[in-house]
């Protein structure tokens, strides 16, 4: 296939009115090209080359790419760079400078040079990268140039999610957009959508017969959550309880020689964590999956510190003076691969044996600390025995539950401490829009749109506006700074709003929100007609506690876990 048909479907995505209608333009697309082009394809769909977790980067910077498009163009680029800043966006000043020209590129041709672009590092490579971009600007025609450089730049967001490239993928090479968990299950263990269409072109046997491998993270398991203790006995029976540490969640693997350290997000954090894995280092020889929470402690009495101290790792160059007053600890609460063997199949108590097994040891290593549990009152002792050790509260684990790899469920519930007079749990939810401030807030932003995500449908569905809980700081610099390169003329197609704010967001940023109650609304769609007809779900008195970074927006509390949290508030 031409890129410059590709390019034409991406503009179309981009406009497309539904999720719908983003899955069939996808899977026509993806049915026209050649096979080998197909994972090449689902790459460049989000903007990259290889997927995030390799942490390939163009590395280039827009200045840089206004330089190889004055260069394309044989222009000053001074004159170039100029524009481009009036202009706003390199892509549409490409779009305009650029001779109607090119069409002649492949998929697989744009792709390999901007491969080669990525994977130029090191002396003199800032001036080939330049020069590489340039030959293929210059041959390129003014669409196809304008979706290059808002790849390389890094501004090409189509907003496309992952379950929409995995349906689309189902209903081109599989007919049926209905067979997406067998690839979902294939995207769950290897995180790797390039991989799951090379092995959607092989067939159905392919996806079935797909391993986790040590060095590509896992989609990581998450919990569901319940009230009370009374509830969680009801719904767990006789169950063991961890401690729920309060720091970041991190999968380490090892593959006998190097170690990789994936966050929840299951971005690359191997940098962020050199002492845990040299302790892991001096303790295990080989091959491993293992999960842990990083909780940093205190260097002189050893006791937990609170999650936002491991923040303070989230530096490009960290220091021995930062390691030195934020060392970490890691509690070991999961092993998915040991000996060989993938261990996710298995039930947890077997996981747990295994992992007890294999543990040695460490100042810096702990095993997560565990009770088997009966009754409501051992349940209730061990919870206030984990607040005392400076926990959030329990995560309460199914004995006989597999390791459900991407997935929240009910084989591991939390169990965190209530607040009098608030829900007993925060929420994480994705800004999709915003009202312009009055008064005092002209100028910034007034109250934002936020929204839960609804997997089942794959769209984002409002829960309330939300404007109180945010310094001045965060109304006049931090959010203006940090949504505007998601804002967009119209409602994401993803998005589902009754409301229309005076500016829309490409579902990307997500907040954590505190509320007092959850109540029926007519003007939210989320669970819109589950609990009453004609009327969704809404936040009272809601409040911004923090940014979630550390998630995606898929990673949002979900619409099912609202209506759970509904029924379960004044239990
Ligand atoms: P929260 O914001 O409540 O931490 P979350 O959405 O990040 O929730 P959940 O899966 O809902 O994640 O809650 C479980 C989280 O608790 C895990 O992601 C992990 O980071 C953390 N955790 C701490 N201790 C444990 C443990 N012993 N077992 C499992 N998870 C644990």
């Amino acid at each position: 296939m031409t890129f410059r048909r590709f390019v034409a479907t991406l503009l179309e995505v981009e406009r497309a009115s539904s999720r719908i209608a983003m899955v069939k333009m996808l899977a026509e697309a993806f049915r026209e090209l050649p096979p080998e082009e197909v994972p090449l394809a689902v790459m460049l769909l989000q903007g990259r080359v290889a997927p995030e977790f390799e942490g390939l980067e163009f590395g280039v910077a827009e200045k840089e790419a206004a330089k190889a498009l004055a260069l394309a163009l044989g222009r000053d680029e001074f004159e170039v760079l100029q524009a481009v800043k009036a202009r706003g966006d390199i892509g549409a000043y490409a779009r305009e400078a650029l001779p109607e020209q090119g069409g002649g590129l492949t998929v697989k041709q744009v792709y390999d040079e901007l491969r080669a672009i990525a994977e130029d590092s090191g002396k003199g490579s800032q001036l080939r990268k330049r020069e590489r971009l340039a030959r293929l600007l210059a041959a390129a025609s003014p669409e196809e140039a304008a979706v290059i450089l808002r790849t390389v730049t890094g501004r090409l967001r189509l907003g496309v999610g992952d379950a929409t490239v995995l349906e689309a993928l189902a209903l081109a090479f599989l007919g049926d957009r209905g067979k997406k968990p067998l690839l979902e299950r294939a995207y769950n263990l290897t995180s790797d959508l390039a991989y799951v269409a090379r092995l959607v072109l092989e067939g159905e046997e392919a996806l079935r017969r797909v391993k986790l491998e040590v060095g590509k993270p896992v989609r990581m398991m998450l919990a569901e959550r319940l009230p009370d203790p009374e509830r969680i006995m009801e719904k767990l029976g006789p169950h063991y309880a961890e401690h729920k540490y309060d720091g970041e969640r991190v999968q380490v693997h090892f593959d006998g020689e190097r170690f990789w350290v994936y966050s929840r997000r299951l971005e690359n954090i191997t940098h962020q964590y050199p002492d845990l894995l040299e302790a892991l280092r001096e303790v295990q020889r080989e091959p491993f999956i293992v999960e842990a929470e990083a909780v940093v402690v205190d260097p002189l009495t050893g006791e937990m510190r609170p999650f936002q101290n491991v923040l303070n790792r989230k530096v490009k160059h960290l220091t021995p003076e930062l390691l030195e007053k934020y060392p970490v600890k890691g509690f070991v609460f999961e092993i998915l691969f040991q000996a060989g063997e993938a261990l996710i199949d298995r039930p947890y108590s077997e996981r747990r044996e295994r992992l007890e097994r294999w543990f040695r040891p460490h100042e810096r290593l702990e095993l997560s600390s565990k009770r088997f549990i009966e009754t409501t009152e051992e349940l209730v002792r061990f919870f206030d025995a984990s607040i005392e050790a400076g926990c959030e509260g329990l995560v309460c684990k199914k004995p006989d539950g597999e390791y459900e790899a991407g997935k929240r469920g009910f084989k591991w519930v939390k169990y965190k401490r209530g607040i009098a007079g608030k829900l007993s749990d925060t929420l994480d939810l994705v800004i999709v829009g915003a009202w312009l401030g009055r008064g005092r807030r002209a100028g910034s932003y007034g109250s934002l749109l936020a929204a839960v995500y609804n997997p089942d449908e794959d769209r984002f569905e409002t829960l309330t506006k939300v404007g109180s809980g945010f310094s001045d700081e965060d109304l006049n610099e931090v959010l203006p700074r940090r949504l505007e390169p998601y804002r967009r003329e119209a409602r994401h197609p993803r998005v589902w709003s009754l409301l229309a704010p005076d500016v829309w967001f490409e579902p990307a940023l997500v907040v954590e929100v505190e509320a007092q109650e959850i109540t029926l609304s007519p003007n939210h769609t989320c669970a819109f007609g589950v609990v009453q007809e004609g009327r969704g779900l809404a936040l009272r008195f809601p409040r911004f506690v923090r940014y979630r970074d550390d998630k995606s927006p898929e990673e949002a509390t979900t619409t099912r876990e609202v209506v759970e949290m509904y029924r379960n508030q004044w239990a």
